[in-house]
């Protein structure tokens, strides 16, 4: 076995190992939502640092719905791995590269213009995985989704998570206590601080609460102001600010329409805490060793495409066996071949990034900061907790921010620094 397997010419080396890796991976992960799935079949209570702010009730809803969801995921998991592979053994791409090149030819473009044949190919290779994924998608919006009534969520997230951001506004943080202590604690850790604003995010799923920019020794703190007590919008229904006439008055029916009784956002307390993680990550150098690391990764992905691109073999490998087109030499290189580095390297971010924000929590801890970090996180999570129990493997694997309930029992914990 071996040895044939050794005997084997060098492309069909590279084509079983990529088949393989892929099927590795596959099966890894499949293990890994099994083990999460059995999280979701054997946790029927909510957790007990949770219980003021999930009801049972919805606990349960959202563990069948993710339940439901994972089944689902198992099926169209397994079935987007056979049809890779059938793909690949069949030579549909080269299949499809052919078609592209009898298309174009029919529009007078002959094989000199592979841009053209390439955008067909692209073209194609879309239409194919669009229909291939229709049935799949479908089901999952009108069947999963919509027995357990989650489906209109979808339009309101990309609304709020990519065209809210474009009309944000921004205001200076007006003098007041709150300000002087940012600037306070800032200065206590070296923090360049010029200007405090707050952004009028009160219309997004809120998955971001503060965050900062800016060069060297010009840094701004934004904070939304959902994540403030005494600015928060929904806590002033109908209240408009003099002299910004048509915009205002929009946000103040859109606050009304929402529940008023409970106060949103955190005291000033916590305010400064979450923003003691925030800075944590500037203060712990977090942000220019992601910086670094992703141009270091942009480096050696060129680098190595550069000399990977003009190797004969790895076209043989996939089926082309005269042509060695670029388009065709990306995927390959991009998509086969760095794909055993990508799962690496992704494993790696995703460690790192959770060693990053426990670090940063850790920091706001430092600064005697805990139990107040403690109630925003509560605070700040309670409307999307979605499902907050995690498999400890899955979660390492798939979550670069570690789960609420892992970060309060890390809050809790001992001392780890
Ligand atoms: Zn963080």
């Amino acid at each position: 076995m071996l040895q044939e397997i050794l005997a084997l010419p060098v492309e069909d080396k590279i084509f079983y190992a990529v088949l393989v890796f892929s099927w590795t991976v596959y099966i890894w992960e499949a293990y890994l939502a099994c083990r999460q799935r059995e999280i979701y079949r054997s946790t029927t209570h909510v957790p007990t640092e949770l219980g003021k702010i999930m009801d049972s009730e919805t606990f349960e809803k959202s563990r069948l719905y993710q339940l439901d969801k994972s089944n689902f995921g198992f099926w169209s998991g397994l079935y987007s791995e056979a049809e890779g592979t059938l793909i690949l053994l069949l030579g549909g791409i080269p299949f499809l590269w052919k078609v592209s090149g009898i298309l174009t030819a029919r529009f007078g473009f002959g094989p000199e213009y592979e841009i053209s044949q390439s955008l067909v190919f692209l073209m194609l290779a879309t239409l194919f995985s669009a229909l291939t994924g229709l049935p799949w998608s479908l089901y999952n919006t009108f069947v999963i989704e919509e027995k357990h009534g989650f489906n209109q969520q979808i339009l309101v997230t990309i609304y709020a998570d990519y065209i809210a951001p474009l009309f944000d506004k921004f205001t200076p943080l007006p003098d007041g206590e709150l300000k002087s202590e940012i600037e306070s604690m800032a200065k206590s850790i070296c923090f360049p601080l010029t200007k405090v604003y707050v952004v009028e995010g009160s219309k997004r799923s809120s998955h971001s609460n503060a965050y900062f920019y800016g060069f060297f020794k010009n840094k701004r703190i934004v904070l939304f102001d959902t994540l403030l007590e005494d600015y928060s919008p929904l806590n002033k229904p109908g209240e408009k600010e003099p002299g910004t006439g048509e915009e205002n008055e929009a946000a103040g029916n859109e606050s009304k329409s929402k529940p008023k009784n409970k106060k949103q956002g955190c005291s000033n307390p916590e305010v400064l805490a979450v923003l003691g993680h925030e800075l944590g990550h500037w203060k712990l150098g977090h942000t220019v060793k992601n910086i670094v690391i992703s141009q270091m990764n942009s480096f050696l992905c060129f680098f190595l495409f550069a000399v990977l691109i003009g190797r004969r073999e790895l076209f043989m490998a996939f089926g082309f066996r005269d042509t060695q087109p670029t388009l065709i030499g990306l995927m390959i290189i991009f998509q086969f071949i760095f794909s055993p580095y990508n799962e690496l390297l992704s494993f790696c971010l995703t460690v790192l990034s959770r060693r990053f924000e426990f670090q940063a929590d850790a920091f706001a801890r430092s600064m005697g900061r805990s139990s107040e970090l403690y109630s925003a996180l509560i605070k700040l999570n309670k409307d999307n907790l979605g499902f907050p129990v995690a498999d400890w493997l899955f979660s390492m694997w798939h979550y670069s921010h570690p789960p609420l309930l892992e970060r309060l029992r890390a809050l809790t914990g001992p001392k780890q620094d």
